[in-house]
């Protein structure tokens, strides 16, 4: 039996023995391998509302939720349904359908700044897709992009701050040619000074300026929302275009995700996760202008054999129609900022150096006390306290994404006795 500190995992190690003799690491997606926790992985094999349970036959209740896409919970019944009808007509065509317009029609009817959106299958095309018509709408080619921001793994936004004034990216994976990463400006987040420097000196070079409006891949760290109305201040001054890269924070805040909450209105927005209501999709929408530069309107290029896939449309808009029922943000949220509260009291009253910082339906569990805000704020030593914890949830019946860096998501299934559980077993863990 392979136990590790009293936590089973013998079905698992063993799946991820034979897992790792046909992909790279075991994995089909870097993080997945446990590398930043203890232990081999745990294999998953269902999950049901909030609740997952792993080969090893333990029960979780899940905070990572396919890291965001299950806002409504695991095997939805409603997605479920509208899975299995689409799947009976057929599972792909590659050409339109009635399900595509469905889709695309309640998302633009209930967002204030979409007008025209293109289906894609995954955030890294929506995002890859987005740069691409920014830079043909602009003519321009350099783009910025801000230290502790995650965009997925397109080639140009795998990049991290050079050096010297104007700090040119470098790539942060081997495979990237320099010349890319040096299309690629990295500022750090929140500041408007070299901001406003960097558009001075080369803005006539830049076509867009992209940015997680909540920046929830490095830890979550929540701007002032003055940051975000000074980069659409500073975009229309520069004549850049600004996209807010909403594949976490799109219809997760809110319908309207992160620009609807604060209010702004970007160039371009992309999406991905919620959107596909577990299925691979993504979509970047923007004013019918700007969409116009798409082929076949325009000459920017851009298609896919499995875009607008009638089983993901299914599965999306049987997802997001629920989300409009009235007061389910209102709840979700409240929902979320009651257990986020009952962790930090109980943190506060222990003394313990821990803030869950939060908004909407995300939480982050941060080995700080003072507000982060920018990534370089975060201590590389602090992801050792997470590891322990992560070990101590997953015993206590807990599962969060197996990363420090890594925020939480609450989902409508998780009800208040499953938020009161969780809450009793992070109290132990942290402990
Ligand atoms: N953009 C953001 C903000 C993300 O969080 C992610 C993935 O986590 C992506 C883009 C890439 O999306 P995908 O993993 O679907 O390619």
């Amino acid at each position: 039996m392979e136990t590790l500190l009293g936590h089973d995992r013998t079905i698992s190690s063993a799946l991820f023995e034979e897992a790792k003799k046909i992909f790279p690491g075991g994995v089909n997606s870097p993080v997945r391998a446990f590398k930043s926790v203890l232990g081999p992985p745990i294999f998953i094999k269902k999950g049901d509302g909030c609740h997952i349970w792993d080969e090893d036959d333990h029960q979780y209740i899940d905070f990572c939720c396919s890291w965001g896409p299950l806002i409504l919970g695991h095997n939805n019944a409603h997605i479920r349904e509208s899975i299995y009808a689409a799947v009976a007509e057929g599972t792909s065509f590659g050409a339109p359908t009635r399900l595509e317009i469905e889709l695309g029609r309640l998302i633009v009817d209930n967002h204030r700044y979409i007008e025209k959106l293109r289906f894609v299958s995954s955030g890294t095309e929506a995002v890859m897709s987005a740069l691409r018509l920014a830079r043909g709408a602009t003519g321009k080619s350099k783009v910025i992009k801000f230290e502790g921001c995650y965009h997925g793994h397109v080639d140009s936004l795998l990049v991290k701050a050079g050096s010297g004034l104007v700090t040119f990216g470098e790539s942060t994976s081997a495979g990237i040619p320099e010349a890319f990463a040096k299309e690629t400006i990295v500022l750090p987040l929140n500041d408007r000074e070299k901001l406003e420097e960097t558009l001075e000196q080369e803005g006539h070079n830049i076509a867009c300026i992209i940015v997680e409006p909540i920046p929830a891949n490095n830890g979550l760290l929540l701007q002032d929302p003055s940051f975000l109305e000074c980069l659409r201040i500073k975009a229309y001054k520069h004549n850049v275009l600004l996209i807010f890269d909403e594949v976490i924070s799109g219809f997760r805040v809110g319908f309207e995700g992160a620009a609807g909450y604060y209010g702004i209105k970007p160039d371009i927005l992309t999406f991905g996760k919620i959107i596909g209501g577990g299925m691979p999709v993504g979509a970047y929408g923007a004013s019918a202008e700007l969409m116009g530069h798409i082929a076949p309107d325009g000459p920017v290029y851009q298609a896919g054999t499995l875009s607008g896939n009638p089983v993901a449309m299914a599965a999306g808009y049987a997802a997001l129609k629920q989300l409009l029922a009235p007061g389910f943000y209102e709840t979700l949220n409240a929902k979320t900022a009651g257990f986020v509260k009952a962790l930090q009291d109980f943190a506060d009253a222990k003394g313990y150096p821990v803030s869950f910082p939060s908004v909407g339906s995300i939480f982050w569990v941060a080995f700080a006390r003072e507000r982060i805000i920018a990534a370089e704020q975060i201590d590389p030593a602090s992801m050792n306290h997470f590891k322990i914890m992560h070990l101590e949830l997953l015993k206590r019946g807990i599962y969060m994404g197996p990363s420090g860096y890594e925020v939480g998501f609450v989902s409508s299934a998780h009800i208040d006795a499953d938020l009161a559980q969780a809450v009793e077993a992070f109290k132990e863990a942290l402990d």
